[in-house]
């Protein structure tokens, strides 16, 4: 009779919940390593895998593992270190795991990293499929015993730990052909995920040949691209339209999609299931930052692919600090040319505000850059700090004088149960507000401008009246300029905003990690947090609340633009006229599109509407002619958008700044009522 002991182990990429959840897809990284150790190891030992806390919570309640492993991210760190925490007061024998990339590169703050979280055992740097196998063998060798390892000083592949105060690192060695991952699709790993509000996440290749400096994939040990078999992939992805319930997303982890000739192999393979089961109707995926022909083959195969790059910034002295390549302007206008012409949801675009080497000037001119080559949707991002980049050396604060503070990762604040008891918990992250280039003044005007770009510009809410603009030559940047230097067009609701915006963006923020620490985790403040009064994403949160109060922005976006005609002498007679029934057109559109959604809304018109959408709202109304007879329009949502809004509602209400991620993520051109001419 056999009477050695099945060890537990249980593998963790947990989220924050209590204000929705915030990492909103499958655990992709963690069920690979937990599919793999199965595979190796599976007879051995009983693996289980977690994503909610709660799970997790109910779980150790029964019995506590052998191991407890979690995945390492900025917006789960604090969450799992206290699971292990407590889990270790009950079992000091438990051995604890870390693997993902929030952790250092340099040996002497690996050192201070572990010394400062000593529930920690072992730290798996890159993949972690390799050295967790290792990991098991070797602590198997030494009967379970963490003390008794480390004691030997035994290395293990791509895994580090402390003996006393001594680090020990293993060999760094990533997977040749990842192939021998077994797919956590296809083995059935993820189906209990399929009945949760995430979005599925699959890939088909690992590592980026880029090097930018904020980035942790940035590394040169992840340069060199390691593929999936396409069969695999092809698998995977029909395996999940099949189990797919009210989910219109899907995304690629890819760092570089659309790059390599392969990639039109997988979209082939999207494609036939768009065409198979109406799924996905939006695809997300990093576009990769050259080849822009393939990237134009491959995105006119998928539909739904939200089409651009990421640039973070056009002036050459930002992107030559931050180590960072990207695609030529003119390829990349060629790529968004194409977009916003094809099957493509929308173009984007992302920005950071406040790398090294910028200012005010450089980044309202990479705003302007997006906006004149119709980028349909600038993503605007604050610079983080992340552990283990070369942006966060102390040799790049220095030569760049980097003003830093901390605040909590939107969304990722809670009050969780751990064995009975409620523990506050709180993620902090670092960002940028300033440098010796960009003064508080400086940053504050790129954030607000960044708001009026979100919300004006992003997501097609005023884009006929942008098109309007675009005919009679007048920039679209320079009008939304002129909205930010003209506050007395602001009503005292959009003031309102405005003020609340500018203090989450400078005044809700920490001096240091532990001062964030000590203020968020007392009661009365949690209690905000968890309410959403603070730590949210001011820009996000701020957008929605313009959004909702449509009347107040779209009275704006008007003054602004009857202000910037006026100063340029184009405000004739007949553009004021068209402007009153774009106004009301638009309104009828916009105003709430997400409630009512099976009504109909009807109103007359002087303009032919229907004429116009197929001229893309591109029209002069100085040559415009008025319709003989007014005609009536009817504004609703047909079947697939009242589809398409229902599914994501339901994502999105259970998701951490749900309105907002769903403004920041739909295709908004359905959510906007359709129209057409009835009488
Ligand atoms: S290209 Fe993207 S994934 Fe690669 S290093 Fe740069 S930011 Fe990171």
């Amino acid at each position: 009779m056999n009477l050695k002991k099945m060890h537990d182990i249980w593998i963790s990429d947990l989220t924050h919940t209590e204000q929705g959840i915030v990492s909103r897809t499958f655990p992709l990284g963690a069920s690979c390593v937990f599919s793999y150790a199965k595979k190796e190891l599976g007879s051995e030992f009983n693996f289980r895998l977690f994503k909610f806390p709660s799970k997790l919570n109910e779980a150790l309640s029964k019995k506590i593992p052998s191991m407890l492993c979690f995945s390492n991210y900025k917006w789960n760190f604090e969450l799992s270190y206290k699971f292990a925490l407590e889990a270790k007061k009950r079992d000091p024998d438990l051995i604890t795991v870390w693997g993902g990339p929030n952790f250092p590169v340099e040996i002497n703050e690996k050192v201070e990293f572990l010394q400062k979280w000593p529930a920690i055992d072992f730290v798996i740097e890159l993949e972690g499929e390799l050295g967790f196998v290792d990991l098991v063998k070797k602590l198997s060798e030494n009967n379970f015993q963490a003390s008794k390892l480390k004691k030997n000083e035994n290395k293990i592949i791509n895994t580090c730990y402390l003996n006393e105060d001594h680090l020990i690192s293993g060999k760094i060695e990533r997977i040749k052909d990842v192939n021998v991952i077994p797919s956590p699709y296809l083995s059935g790993a993820m189906d209990e995920f399929f009945d949760q509000p995430l979005i599925p996440l699959f890939e088909t290749t690992r590592g980026c040949p880029f090097a930018c400096a904020f980035c942790a994939d940035g590394q040169a040990s992840k340069n060199k691209i390691h593929r999936y078999d396409p069969e695999r992939t092809k698998e995977e992805l029909n395996y999940i339209a099949k189990k797919v319930k009210n989910m219109s997303e899907l995304m690629n982890a890819d760092l570089n999609f659309g790059m390599y000739k392969q990639d039109v192999v997988t979209a082939n393979f999207i494609r036939e299931i768009q065409d198979k089961f109406n799924y996905p109707k939006t695809v997300i995926v990093a576009t990769g930052k050259n080849m822009p022909q393939r990237i134009i083959d491959v995105a006119s195969i998928i539909k739904g692919w939200q089409l651009g790059a990421s640039i973070q910034s056009t002036d050459a002295d930002v992107l030559k600090a931050s180590n960072r390549q990207n695609i030529t302007s003119s390829a990349y206008k060629k790529l968004i040319d194409f977009g916003n012409n094809s099957n493509a949801t929308k173009t984007y675009t992302d920005l950071m505000v406040a790398l090294p080497g910028d200012t005010k000037e450089k980044h309202f001119s990479s705003l302007k850059w997006s906006i004149e080559n119709n980028v349909r949707s600038i993503r605007m991002h604050q610079s983080i700090m992340l552990i283990g980049t070369d942006m966060a050396s102390k040799v790049t604060r220095e030569k760049y004088g980097l003003i830093t503070k901390f605040r909590t990762v939107p969304g990722a604040v809670g009050n969780y149960e751990i064995f009975g008891k409620k523990h506050p918990i709180a993620e902090i992250e670092e960002i940028i507000v300033g440098s010796n280039t960009l003064k508080q003044k400086d940053y504050i005007d790129c954030r607000i401008m960044d708001l009026f770009i979100q919300t004006f510009y992003n997501n097609y809410l005023f884009e006929e009246v942008f098109a309007l603009l675009k005919s009679i030559n007048v920039s679209t940047f320079d009008c939304i300029v002129y909205m930010k230097n003209h506050p007395e067009l602001y009503s005292d609701t959009v003031k309102e905003i405005i003020k609340d915006f500018v203090s989450g963006t400078i005044d809700d923020l920490y001096e240091s990690l532990e001062e964030a620490q000590k203020s968020v985790l007392t009661p009365e403040i949690m209690i905000k947090y968890i309410e959403g009064k603070l730590g949210y994403n001011e820009l996000l949160e701020n957008t929605v609340r313009l959004f909702n109060k449509f009347e107040d922005s779209r009275d704006l976006m008007f003054k602004s633009v009857k202000g910037t005609l006026k100063e340029k002498s184009l405000l004739t007679e007949k553009v004021e006229k068209y402007l009153v029934e774009l106004e009301r057109f638009v309104t009828l559109r916009k105003n709430e599109p997400l409630v009512d959604i099976g009504s109909i809304k009807s109103s007359t018109f002087n303009y032919d509407f229907e004429a116009i959408r197929e001229n893309d709202y591109l029209i002069n109304p100085n040559s415009m002619p008025l319709l003989e007879t007014p005609s009536k329009f009817d504004f609703y949502h047909d079947k697939e958008q009242q589809k398409y809004i229902s599914n994501q509602v339901k994502m999105y209400s259970a998701q951490a700044e749900g309105m907002g991620r769903l403004l920041f993520q739909s295709d908004s051109r359905l959510l906007f009522r359709s129209f057409s001419k009835s009488g």
